[in-house]
């Protein structure tokens, strides 16, 4: 007997479920809910005015989640401001407080922050030395027992625990046969986020209270992290790979760690940390993050072109640039179809250049566009639902296309009340 082969990802890891609310929005992390997006400013959080209208633009770009900078007293006065503007302009995603040495501090000195905020981000290699690290970490869990907010217990390898790195740098050396430094520093990872979230339970925070991430900068790193900590707890896990970079780099760097983690059925909500080109817009990484859950098949969030790389045989731009026009047009009508057309986000269409695959990888999607090549004769056949409809052909084949989806999508998706 011949077994079917295995496909899709591996079964979601179980871990605890984690709400992350602000007034009736709910966000759900981990317990089996959709992996949630996530992003961060990169706004002065004291400028109130700048960063709600960034938190707003990462929020219609598709951010479930945003996390601000709260690293100043100035800072944390203007956290209530923000999440009442917020609120004012229809805004209701929820806000994570970043916090990072004087969290403890800020968080009782501002009970109008500590309250505005949905989670407080914690990293407990930052939260002080000695005595004083036990304290202030005490006081921040104290403080989310107290507004009833859970919390992400963030470990960073640019800043981690240095007392338990060295106390066990010290274990290693005692060792028959001591462990390469690197995977000390694995190790210490996992242990900080572990041990931190033990002690916020004891402390009194409930387990469903609590996510971890242990983010590093390297790909193998990452994942050998965060499958240690997937084996070794159940707390839902935040993804990403810090300081992914620039471009193209930070795209392929974070595609590349997330992907393989998520196939595995590891992490439930993830960040792409892409450092933006100078006057880029910072929904680049909510785009990236979608697009990497939407190419696993894990979630659906806008419809699909697919188009063929192009080549010889198409060497005129009207192909590109039907492409290009078609994902484009398809974005903006997103807000509206959203709502309106339940489903729609899992469409597909093909774009392609010629005869040679066109007609075939239009017929597998839901309406496909196969664009005359070289030498080929000068019209554009449709497919739908993988029959041959109409053929479109002179200067306006993009906005007949276009009519054609749009017709498309009123058939398929309306729900009974449209
Ligand atoms: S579909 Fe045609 S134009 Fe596109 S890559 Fe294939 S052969 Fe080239």
């Amino acid at each position: 007997m011949t077994c079917v082969p295995e496909y899709g990802p591996l079964a979601r890891r179980a871990t605890r479920r984690v709400l992350v609310r602000w007034g009736a929005r709910e966000v759900a992390v981990g317990g089996g809910a959709p992996v949630m997006v996530q992003s961060m400013t990169n706004t002065d959080t004291a400028d109130a005015i700048a960063t709600a209208i960034q938190v707003k633009e990462l929020a219609q770009a598709g951010s479930e989640v945003v996390r601000i900078t709260v690293n100043s007293p100035e800072a944390a006065a203007e956290v209530a401001a923000i999440r009442d503007q917020l609120d004012k302009m229809g805004v209701d995603v929820p806000l994570v407080g970043d916090f990072h040495y004087n969290g403890h501090k800020l968080l009782a000195d501002y009970p109008g922050c500590a309250q505005a905020l949905s989670a407080y981000r914690i990293n407990p290699g930052n939260v002080g030395r000695g005595a004083k690290r036990e304290d202030n970490f005490a006081r921040m869990i104290e403080i989310a027992c107290a507004k009833d907010k859970p919390i992400r217990i963030g470990v960073n390898w640019g800043s981690l625990d240095q007392e338990l790195l060295a106390r066990m740098m010290d274990e290693n050396s005692a060792r028959a046969e001591p462990w390469d430094a690197g995977a000390v520093l694995r190790e210490a990872l996992v242990r900080s986020a572990i041990d931190s979230a033990q002690r916020a339970e004891e402390i009194g925070l409930a387990g469903d209270k609590i996510v971890l991430s242990a983010k590093v900068s390297g790909v193998q790193d990452l994942s050998a992290v965060y499958r240690e900590l997937a084996r070794r707890c159940d707390y839902p896990l935040h993804l990403g790979l810090t300081e992914a970079g620039m471009g193209s780099k930070g795209i392929v760097a974070s595609t590349a760690a997330l992907a393989v983690l998520l196939q595995e059925g590891i992490g439930d909500t993830i960040r792409v940390s892409l450092t933006p080109a100078p006057g880029e817009s910072r929904t680049t990484e909510v785009k990236v993050a979608q697009e990497i859950l939407q190419a696993l098949g894990l979630r659906a969030f806008t419809p699909q072109v697919i188009a063929c790389p192009g080549c010889g045989r198409t060497t005129s731009t009207v192909f590109q640039e039907l492409a290009e026009k078609i994902q484009g047009w398809l974005r903006a009508q997103m807000p509206v179809w959203r709502t309106q057309y339940p489903g729609v986000e899992t469409m597909k269409v093909a774009v392609m250049g010629c005869v040679v695959n066109g007609p075939g990888e239009s017929k597998h999607a839901n309406i496909g566009i196969s664009l005359p090549g070289t030498g080929e004769s000068p019209v554009a056949p449709v497919f739908v639902d993988g029959e041959r409809t109409v053929t479109l052909k002179g200067e306006r084949i993009a906005e007949e296309f276009e009519a054609i989806i749009a017709d498309y999508v009123r058939r398929k998706y309306a729900t009974a009340q449209h």
